[in-house]
């Protein structure tokens, strides 16, 4: 569609963009190299960006350019480019001009001292000291629901940040049929001997750990010349532009699972982001459309792929020319094993995949329960050691290791952070299923080290679309299903049991 009225509305969405993405450079720099001292300026930096972007975006004038396209595009189909466009800036503008700016500033230079002294805090096992600032959080967390009223539940305005039309109740019902799996399948694997993984904290070099992830993200299709690499302690992906998506990992020379993993991760969002049409850069539209369908990208890459066996027939002769010292006497079927090792432990990021949704399912309804009011910011260490019994049957000796370890309430709102996590396990097998279905060479492809077929696979149903569609809407679109935990129920049972031998 040619119109002058659109070509002004996108040129107005090009400066917020232009302003949002100036924002992404000084928040990646803060994340990376920036050194302590520049912290307080900083955050009062991505405050007044974020807000006079959002001040323009939220400028009348935007407004009264959707209500003159609605008409205009209202005749046109639904996946058509313009009234997508139309669509999705309605529905992030009508949200937007709900919340001040002077909040969104408030947010902003209150989570980057937030984070400045849980950095400090969470090694010293300092809980106490983080109270008031998470009693903040939660007040802020639930002003910003309070600007959406007429929700059924109060994190529903704060899920819909990240995982646009999911609720909480739908959540807390997926998650418990989910659990019902889990923890008897975590339960029935931690009963047998455990598995030797020593292998992998033997001596793994720095930058040949590196080369050797940068080599797998390359032949996943990773481009690096519009992305590249550094280091982090808490890994990510940021996308500067079109042409320019960051990914960030970590390094620990005596564990070689910590810092691989996080790379193939981190790819997978990378490649989502990199493989959006380019014609909607600079709009709404550019950018991944939830952290759901965000995490089953990363999730695909890292643990279908990067987990596998296949992949491993092709990549292991590589690793141990790369690690000789390491991996001389060690056969690849005792690798895949160790790097497969099921077994409960304290840390999110580095649980296995059975139990790693049981971590996130105890934050998800830690969050609403102090969103309801029924959970006290103080109470949260007892709350937190609690559940771990009960899910996992262990208890961290601190607290450093319990409710401090993830940066997530400490970085920004409470509520909405964590269930995409999950959500996106559940999509990414109902997305590779559907791969397979349409592509069954794809399996024999992974052994020889090719990823191409896949790849393109999920560019063409998933990464191009951008925010188009809905997280339901896309899983409709690609499954002809909705949100349905069996297919990934199926593949646990079916990769554990055989690992195991159940
Ligand atoms: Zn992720």
């Amino acid at each position: 569609m040619e119109n002058s009225i659109l070509q002004q509305l996108k040129s107005r969405l090009r400066e917020v963009h232009d302003l949002e993405r100036a924002g992404a450079v000084l928040y990646w720099d803060q994340a990376t190299y920036m050194p302590p001292g520049g912290s307080p300026e900083r955050g009062r930096q991505l405050g007044t960006i974020a807000q006079i972007a959002q001040e323009k975006f939220t400028d009348p004038a935007v407004g009264k350019s959707l209500d003159q396209l609605q008409s205009l595009t209202e005749s046109l189909p639904h996946d058509d480019d313009d009234a997508s466009l139309v669509r999705v800036t309605r529905r992030e503008y009508d949200r937007a001009i709900k919340v001040p700016p002077s909040f969104i500033a408030e947010v902003y230079q209150h989570i980057t001292t937030t984070y400045q002294a849980w950095a400090q805090a969470r090694p010293e096992n300092d809980f106490e000291k983080m109270i008031p600032f998470l009693e903040k959080s939660l007040d802020l967390s639930r002003k910003m629901a309070g600007f959406f009223p007429g929700y059924d539940h109060i994190a529903d305005p704060l899920i819909d940040l990240s995982d646009y039309g999911m609720k909480a109740t739908e959540i807390r019902k997926i998650f418990s049929s989910l659990q019902e799996e889990l923890v008897p399948l975590a339960k029935k694997i931690s009963s047998l001997p455990p598995v030797d993984d020593s292998c992998l904290r033997r001596r793994y070099p720095h930058d040949q750990q590196m080369f050797f992830g940068e080599r797998v993200i390359r032949q996943f299709g990773f481009d690096f010349g519009r992305g590249r690499q550094d280091k982090s302690p808490h890994p990510f992906t940021i996308k500067l532009s079109m042409g320019d998506v960051r990914i960030t990992t970590r390094i620990k020379e005596d564990d070689f699972a910590w810092g691989f993993f996080s790379t193939t991760h981190e790819a997978g969002h990378a490649m989502y982001e990199q493989g959006v049409n380019p014609e909607f850069e600079g709009t709404p539209l550019d950018g991944g459309t939830s952290s759901g369908v965000h995490e089953s990208q990363s999730r695909t890459w890292e643990n279908i792929i990067s987990r596998s066996l296949s992949f491993w027939e092709f990549f292991y002769p590589k690793l141990r020319e790369t690690f000789p010292d390491a991996l001389e006497d060690v056969p690849m079927e005792d690798f895949y094993r160790a790097i497969n090792k099921v077994q409960p432990s304290l840390i999110r990021t580095e649980a296995d995949e059975v139990t790693y949704n049981l971590h996130v399912m105890i934050r998800f309804e830690l969050e609403m329960q102090l969103l309801e009011g029924t959970l006290a910011i103080k109470d949260l260490p007892e709350a937190w050691h609690k559940a771990y019994n009960t899910n996992l049957g262990i208890q961290a000796p601190s607290d450093t290791d319990g409710c401090m370890q993830d940066s997530h309430w400490y970085s920004g709102l409470i509520g909405g952070a964590f269930q995409g996590y999950t959500l996106g396990n559940i999509m990414s097998t109902q997305f590779f299923d559907q791969a397979l279905a349409s592509h069954p060479e794809i399996e024999s492809e992974m052994a020889k080290g090719e990823f191409q077929t896949l790849h393109n696979w999920l560019k063409e149903n998933i990464h191009q679309h951008g925010k188009k569609y809905t997280a339901s809407e896309l899983i409709k679109r690609v499954t002809g299903k909705d949100l349905d935990i069996s297919p990934y129920i199926q593949y646990l049972k079916n990769k554990f049991g055989t690992l195991y031998s159940l």
